[in-house]
């Protein structure tokens, strides 16, 4: 492959390609075999072998089984790992997939401890406080890190900008409070086009690629981009378990890194306008938003992370009832979970994403989260204001706000 280091860009159209030119394909063929032909019983034998223990598929060799190895999946985690600086890449059926196999690693491994800084996403939140795959859990701060690290901690667990309310994690902190344990971060809301955990010193940096890395919101997959030993062990993990992202599902996320840096960029300065809009709004008691003044207290913009993104979570002044009153008044925003694709979305995180989350993490119950995609910002902002309206009550006000949103 060539080396030569490209803008993310450039890497982000050509990655994961390069196995292809020997074929004359163009893009990446959908090869969706289950089962591959095997040259004789012991070269079969030999590649069950290597690839059951989490080796990459020889010259030559048959992928033997697709829950083994599948080329078009393998391409797509080659394309993630050069976007996020690793050795390698381990793709899953889904970000809960990718996440559960880490904690599964933990758990066979003897180290079934993990350390988490909350928030996190709340499905991460929820396998992690049901236990339900072995590991133990201690929730903290990012101060408390190094407190609550044991001898059989496994793991430390953080996201950043995390899942709803967008609080920034400092990652070299993170790291050096966790000494030798690995960390993992949840990279979701960033990408790599934004910040690119591994050379903070994170060992596993995971992504459910049913947001951003689609992008369209018709694929659903997680990745976990790690060093060559991690790689191996989750390999392991997933030809034994079987959490496999399927051969359409890694053509669609390759085809979307594509154009993630175009996306994330796109989407992100929409978000920065109506962030500041928003931000004078006298319905919202409060917008988070990493971009808005006082929000980066460690200064992480810049230095960590390099936009802040296109997710906006605002709390409403009028708390649960104007939360649900504004998600279903939105019109051209769609109110459905989810997040990262090219269409605007929005949805109330404690009845939804967030509902198994325990009481006092849960967040707040007038705060709705917005994922802005691709849509005139002219647009997204007579939605919003309308449904802002909405809540203040009257038809009269909420025609006076649309004609008021329509003139800048
Ligand atoms: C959606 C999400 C997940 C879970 O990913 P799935 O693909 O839905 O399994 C994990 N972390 C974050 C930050 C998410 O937004």
């Amino acid at each position: 492959m060539d080396k030569m280091p490209h803008h993310i860009d450039t890497t982000a159209v050509h990655a994961g390609m390069s196995g292809l030119r020997d074929t004359h394909a163009h893009v990446p063929p959908i090869d969706l075999s289950t089962t591959y032909s095997l040259p004789d019983v012991d070269a079969g034998g030999l590649s069950y072998e290597e690839l059951a223990t989490g080796h990459d598929l020889g010259a030559g060799r048959s992928p033997v089984y697709q829950r083994l190895w599948q080329p078009g999946v393998a391409r797509f985690e080659e394309a993630l790992a050069e976007l996020e600086y690793t050795d390698g890449a381990v793709a899953f059926a889904s970000g809960m997939a990718a996440l559960s196999a880490c904690l599964i690693a933990c758990v066979t491994g003897g180290t079934p401890h993990v350390v988490a800084v909350r928030p996190l996403y709340g499905g991460s939140d929820h396998v992690l406080a049901s236990g339900l795959l072995g590991t133990t859990v201690t929730w903290t701060d990012a101060d408390g890190i190094a407190d609550a690290v044991r001898p059989d901690t496994g793991l430390v667990i953080v996201e950043t900008p995390a899942n709803p309310t967008l609080e920034l994690v400092d990652l070299d902190q993170v790291v050096r409070a966790a000494g030798s344990v690995p960390v993992l971060v949840d990279n979701t809301f960033a990408t790599p086009v934004l910040q690119r955990p591994a050379l903070h010193g994170a060992t596993l940096v995971l992504h459910s690629a049913t947001k951003y890395i689609g992008g369209h919101g018709d694929a659903m997959g997680g990745v976990v981009a790690t060093t060559r030993e991690w790689v191996e062990r989750l390999r392991q993990v997933r030809a034994l378990t079987g959490g496999l992202l399927h051969p359409m599902g890694a053509y669609l996320l390759h085809r979307g890194l594509r154009t993630l840096p175009l996306r994330v960029r796109a989407q992100q300065q929409t978000a920065m306008a109506l962030a500041e809009r928003l931000a004078e709004h006298p319905a919202l008691a409060r917008v988070f938003y990493p971009g808005l003044s006082g929000q980066d207290p460690s200064g992480l913009l810049g230095r960590q992370l390099d936009g802040p993104g296109s997710i906006i979570a605002m709390e409403l002044a009028g708390g649960y009832d104007a939360a649900a009153r504004f998600t279903e008044s939105c019109r051209l925003i769609t109110h459905a979970v989810s997040l990262g694709g090219v269409d605007s979305l929005v949805q109330h995180p404690a009845s939804l994403t967030h509902r198994p989350v325990a009481g006092d993490a849960k967040p707040g119950a007038g705060v709705v989260r917005l994922s802005i995609g691709l849509e005139h910002v002219d647009d997204l902002w007579a939605d919003i204001f309308q449904a802002l309206a909405v809540i203040g009550g009257s038809d009269a006000a909420r025609l006076e706000a649309v004609e008021r949103s329509l003139t800048p």
